[in-house]
């Protein structure tokens, strides 16, 4: 496949380049090889991609939300018919296996256009009566979005965010993460095959610098971020200062309660989904798992004879079901934690090694006799490597998992059914799991209480995020006034 893309940057219904920015190369996580060249977009660039989506944002919002959808129930088309295509193009971006991405990356991005192409015709207003005189309220547009993307989904979130951006009558700025720039290109290229005018999904690169710039543009009239938490308050800052929306989808470190009344192999199964999916590379995951003590050692037992069957190999290769980590500097993060996870006393059951294979490798690693005050076990790590606690009651569990500055995910493994229920009411947590973890459709609200977030992506709750009220007071009789 050729991974370089026609340009760096797609603006006003075309691909742009402009060598004068930032060289930035895209690596491919499983080699270490240069696999294609972009550029961070220059201030000229910037200028050109406000400036197109501000011109098409007006007519766009001024079309009926049926035929909006329509183009975006094209576009999911045509990324379904291009899933395989997609797919590897995304493992060359990422390092995650194909067996991931065929089924998880451009299907879930076609998910959110198709969704939120099909609802794009029901965002209505409401009528308020008054006895006489009424009220109507108009959801309109926000105008221009900006949104800034994380490496480990980069298809996924480009449509998270564009799909109902352009929903609800707004053009979009993409800024995909400077390690995975390719993906999002893709996306604004079949949208606009699939007749979306130009200027309504622009897609520039760039690593914090150009991010900052664009956000801070004040023709910019939301912000949606993925990333972590550091940058989110520097993006959220930013936002403030010119009183704009925000949707922060942050960082996690997220609790996964496992009772003696579980079922292992369902358990383990959702400890697997939980930590080692992604190569670990992703933000709800459970990567404080708390198993009752009764359980701990079937549980462990199951896990570690589990994770010997991850099959580590060429990414593209359908068999293969764990890759690599998305960066050398990533991989470095991710071994500083089992460091500290060992110095501090925690039990490496298994893993956590380079395997001797060129790229940035790193074997599933499993932590057990975890204690709440490890720095594994408080701060996310993003990698490849589980921690389990012991606990013994449902009251010390649910404190314990609620100990935490984040609020992504949670989730509980029992066989009793109000004791699930009571634990979803107790977490402090977004969004929540009994007996599974991890799954995302688009149907349901997705984001985080707490450092975790502010806003929801998903489901109806982000045509909230992505639309602004408008009141008509509407007077039926004459007008009465004091003088
Ligand atoms: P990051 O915070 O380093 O970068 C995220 C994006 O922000 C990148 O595109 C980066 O270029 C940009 N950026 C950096 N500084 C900026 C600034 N000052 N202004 C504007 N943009 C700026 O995150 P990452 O390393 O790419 O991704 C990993 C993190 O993302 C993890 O913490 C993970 O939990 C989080 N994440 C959250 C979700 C979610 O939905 N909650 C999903 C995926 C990843």
């Amino acid at each position: 496949m050729n991974t370089q893309p026609t340009a760096s940057h797609f603006i006003n219904g075309a691909f742009v380049e402009d060598s004068s920015g930032t060289e930035i190369p895209v690596i491919y996580p499983a080699t270490g090889e240069v696999i294609a060249t972009v550029y961070a977009a220059t201030p000229a660039i910037i200028e050109q991609a406000i400036a197109s989506a501000k011109a098409a944002q007006k007519a766009w919002g001024k079309l009926p939300g049926t035929e909006r959808g329509r183009i975006l129930r094209r576009a999911a088309d045509i990324m379904r018919d291009r899933n395989h295509d997609l797919s590897v193009l995304e493992t060359y971006d990422t390092g995650k296996p194909y067996s991931e991405t065929s089924v998880a990356d451009a299907t879930s991005g076609a998910d959110a256009l198709e969704y939120f192409g099909g609802l794009a015709g029901a965002i209505t207003g409401e009528h308020i009566d008054l006895g006489g005189d009424f009220v109507y309220t108009r959801r309109e547009p926000l105008g221009v979005c900006a949104g800034i993307g994380a490496w480990n989904y980069p298809t996924q979130i480009a449509c998270w965010k564009g799909a109902p951006a352009l929903a609800c009558g707004n053009s979009i700025i993409f800024k995909p993460s400077e390690t995975t720039p390719l993906c999002a290109l893709k996306v604004a290229e079949i949208l606009h095959e699939a007749g979306l005018p130009a200027g309504l999904y622009n897609v520039i690169q760039g690593m914090g610098p150009q991010g900052a710039q664009l956000i801070t543009d004040p023709r910019i009239d939301k912000v949606s971020l993925t990333g972590s938490v550091p940058t989110g308050r520097k993006v959220y800052a930013a936002a403030a200062e010119n009183i704009r929306a925000v949707t922060m989808e942050l960082g996690g470190k997220s609790p996964l309660v496992i009772f003696d009344d579980a079922d292992v192999e369902n358990a383990v199964s959702g400890i697997i989904l939980g930590n080692f999916y992604s190569s670990g590379q992703i933000c709800s995951n459970g990567t404080r798992v708390f198993v009752q003590r009764g359980i701990k050692g079937a549980i462990l037992a199951r896990l570690t004879e589990r994770l010997a069957n991850a099959q580590m190999g060429d990414p593209l290769d359908p068999d293969t079901t764990f890759g690599p980590m998305v960066s050398a500097a990533q991989r470095e993060i991710v071994e500083g934690f089992i460091a500290k996870g060992q110095a501090e006393g925690a039990t490496l059951v298994t893993g956590g090694t380079r395997p001797d294979k060129d790229g940035f490798w790193l074997t599933p690693a499993i932590f057990a006799d975890v204690t709440d005050d490890m720095t594994i076990a408080r701060e996310e790590i993003f990698g490849p490597v589980v921690s389990i606690l012991d606990f013994d009651t449902e009251e010390e569990a649910l404190a314990r998992a609620n100990d935490t500055i984040y609020g992504l995910a949670a989730g509980v493994f029992t066989s009793d059914l109000t004791r699930a229920h009571r634990m979803c009411a107790g977490f402090e947590a977004g969004t929540t799991y009994i007996n599974t973890y991890n799954l995302a459709p688009v149907e349901a609200p997705f984001g985080g209480m707490k450092l975790s977030g502010v806003g929801r992506e998903n489901s109806k709750a982000a045509i909230e995020h992505y639309s602004q009220i408008k009141s008509v007071y509407v007077g039926m009789g004459d007008v009465e006034a004091p003088f």
